[in-house]
């Protein structure tokens, strides 16, 4: 297949589609209707087959019962992974008050989530019309948890094998545009061409320069620690919990949580860091 053209498509889908923009029913201030989500997203793609998927049954890196690609497609070629960077509004509001998230970024989060998974569809759909068999697992009835934080896929795992990126001292996975946004992949029988790392470290774009840690307004990263454990989850699930609510004058009746501020006034916020180590050639 034409995988420039379907890439191109899929950009034209983000850009036209409703749920990348705020509507008025969602709408927590009303000079955020029509308040546009994600900019352009990336595209990596692996091989079914890359040794990389493997590695994640180590308990060190996700889970023995993690499911390997030919688990969830038993003809799998290739997996897609894309990053949906969040806009330059969404991150700049996040970034003016470090104790509580912007409305902005509780949109980005809310109803991002709904484009994530409008855009995961559309790619399977189209993967799957142009005679792919193809698998989206984060919508697919055979996702679960294997325990609290593990779950039989991780985007942010296949987000690294793709060559997207790597993770960063808060855990969340730095791009070339940046570490803000979300992730959606697939599965497919289509053979793709593979992209190329950049990295061999699981860290290798983290500076380690601790900003994240400096951010957060519950203490959940401390940069003292080693890189692996830098993050903790429980106090960032936490604090995110207190966050999670109805909002007065909502007229759709969502609940809204998160917090983010690790993601932003950082130097990984749209791209990788200067002083970031990359792979040769
Ligand atoms: S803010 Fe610094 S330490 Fe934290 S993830 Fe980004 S580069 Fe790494
Ligand atoms: S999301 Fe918020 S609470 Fe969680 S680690 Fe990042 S800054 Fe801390």
């Amino acid at each position: 297949m034409d995988f420039a053209q379907f890439k191109e498509e899929a950009v034209g889908f983000l850009h036209d589609s409703a749920h990348n923009y705020i509507a008025v029913q969602d709408a927590l201030r009303d000079d955020l209707i029509g308040m546009q989500i994600f900019d352009e997203p990336l595209f990596g793609v692996a091989s079914a087959d890359d040794p990389l998927f493997a590695g994640l049954l180590n308990p060190e890196a996700v889970h023995p019962d993690y499911w390997l690609p030919h688990q969830w497609l038993a003809e799998a070629k290739s997996v897609i992974s894309c990053f949906l960077p969040f806009t330059s509004q969404i991150k700049k509001a996040n970034a003016m008050d470090m104790s509580a998230p912007a409305d902005e970024w509780l949109h980005g989060r809310i109803e991002g989530q709904e484009m994530v998974s409008a855009f995961g569809t559309y790619l399977r759909d189209k993967l799957i019309e142009a005679g792919y068999d193809t698998v989206l697992p984060s919508t697919d009835p055979r996702f679960k948890m294997l325990e609290p934080y593990k779950s039989n896929w991780s985007e942010r795992h296949t987000a690294y094998i793709c060559g997207l990126g790597t993770f960063g001292m808060s855990k969340g996975l730095i791009t070339a545009k940046g570490i803000a946004g979300r992730f959606c992949s697939v599965i497919t029988t289509a053979e793709l061409p593979i992209t190329k790392r950049s990295y061999s470290g699981l860290y290798d774009y983290c500076t380690r320069c601790g900003k994240c840690a400096k951010n957060c307004p519950v203490g959940a990263i401390d940069s003292s620690c080693d890189i692996n454990i830098a993050k903790k989850h429980e106090p960032c699930d936490k604090f995110v919990y207190t966050t999670n609510g109805l909002k007065p004058n909502q007229p759709n009746h969502k609940k809204y949580f998160g917090c983010g501020k690790c993601q932003v006034n950082v130097p990984c916020e749209n791209g990788i860091p200067k002083g970031a180590k990359m792979a040769e050639g």
